[in-house]
């Protein structure tokens, strides 16, 4: 397995529609590992294909990452949904949502509070379930990705663009103190950190 990299705002990948899965085969297997390992290692929950810069409408899933269980990490739950879809949205739901590619920032996102999701397994086989409260916020998040959009884009207009140009602006940041580091590391002097 291996650690993938994940792209971040404002990459232009993660505006990327991706497109439907139609060959099962090793690769999707390999993909769908490598995508867990690295959601595990980011402390995630869930990971959409496109956010590792690959266009298959793929996502992994694990509600009980980072939980604890008798003082102890809870066991993995890992799920892969393959072409996810929702079927039918009931209710309503205001949770606080974050994303591995929107470092540093939460907001407050309205979804569907039951979902009737279809996919298919990675043999292909098709599935349909209903899905519910965090599980259902999350497979909308991932069916977003999958379809370009970013939680951020759910904030009334005004918002939205505050925040696009703060995420933008430490971005700028965080590189510029990055190549500090290398300059700096080139000079032979020690390494600091990118972030304090
Ligand atoms: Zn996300």
């Amino acid at each position: 397995m291996a650690i993938l990299t994940v792209h971040r705002f404002p990459d232009p990948v993660l505006k990327q529609r991706a497109k439907p899965v139609t060959t099962f085969d090793k690769t999707l297997k390999k993909l769908s590992d490598d995508m867990l390992e690295t959601m595990y290692l980011e402390g995630g929950i869930g990971l959409a294909a496109v956010q590792v810069a690959d266009l298959r409408r793929l996502v992994v899933m694990d509600l009980k990452n980072g939980e604890e269980k008798n003082g102890k990490p809870a066991p993995h739950e890992p799920r892969v949904l393959v072409n996810p879809e929702i079927l039918q949205a009931k209710g309503e739901i205001v949770t606080e949502e974050g994303c591995l590619s929107v470092t540093d920032f939460r907001a407050e996102v309205k979804r569907a509070e039951r979902v009737e999701v279809a996919y298919q397994t990675l043999t292909g086989e098709s599935k349909r379930e209903w899905m519910e409260e965090i599980g259902a916020v999350c497979i909308q998040h991932e069916i977003d990705h999958l379809n370009g959009k970013l939680f951020i884009d759910h904030l009334p207009l005004l918002k939205r663009e505050m925040v696009k140009k703060r995420l933008i602006k430490m971005q700028r940041a965080d590189q510029e103190a990055l190549r500090d580091d290398v300059r700096i590391a080139k000079r032979g002097e020690p390494q600091r950190k990118a972030k304090a």
